[in-house]
């Protein structure tokens, strides 16, 4: 599987493209807030010819979600993301006020799941679907243990872990999480988070001052 990062919007977000010899791509969490950072996205699958599958939210925060209408817009591909944040989060325009941030397209409704234990399969890939809740009610990790990747979201951070005050958020849950469904990959399992740089398994571990 091959990792492609992009940083989008104002946070700013990691936006992953996945991709393999097959040239069938996933996106994991859209942070695209205008035309301009949804031609860099199109102009990579262009060039290295990929077709994009699906999209993949790790939860619905608006930093995560922002891309998602303009990707049904230009790709039809609806967004996908666990119920409980369906249920639990404000609609975008609604969380856009808190942060004084205006929208350039309104927002669409997500509809298709996905659920602990749930496979998520483009190509030759798979991905394992982990609920880890805590940092909103229905966030997930995305894990292959064939290529010993994660992809977290907001849940862990190199050095850090996702904020628990905002919509539905549990500090308890959220270690607990950690401990349970990621502290027990492989070590070398490396992290790809929402936003900054990635790290490993074995280096949180070590090193994660929240969860030691
Ligand atoms: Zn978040
Ligand atoms: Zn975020």
């Amino acid at each position: 599987m091959k990792i492609k990062t992009f940083e989008f919007n104002y946070f700013p977000v990691n936006t992953y493209l996945l991709y393999d010899e097959t040239g069938e791509a996933i996106l994991v969490d859209c942070g695209c807030v205008n035309d301009r950072e949804i031609d860099t996205l199109d102009q990579f699958l262009t060039e290295n010819k990929l077709t994009l599958k699906r999209l993949i939210c790790t939860h619905l925060h608006l930093d995560h979600v922002f891309g998602n209408a303009f990707i049904k817009d230009k790709y039809g591909i609806e967004p996908e993301a666990h119920a409980a944040d369906i249920t639990a989060l404000p609609s975008l325009e609604q969380q856009v006020k808190r942060f004084n941030i205006d929208l350039e397209k309104p927002s669409i409704t997500v509809t298709k799941t996905l659920k602990e234990g749930d496979v998520v399969r483009f190509g030759n890939s798979e991905l394992q679907v982990l609920h880890v809740p805590g940092h909103s009610p229905g966030s997930i990790v995305l894990y292959s243990a064939a290529d010993a990747v994660a992809f977290v979201g907001d849940v862990l951070f190199h050095g850090g872990i996702g904020r628990t005050d905002l919509w539905g958020g549990s500090l308890d849950l959220l270690t607990e999480g950690i401990l349970i469904k990621l502290f027990t990959l492989p070590n070398q399992t490396k992290i790809y988070s929402g936003h900054g740089p990635k790290t490993s398994i074995e280096f949180e571990k070590k090193h994660n001052p929240y969860l030691s």
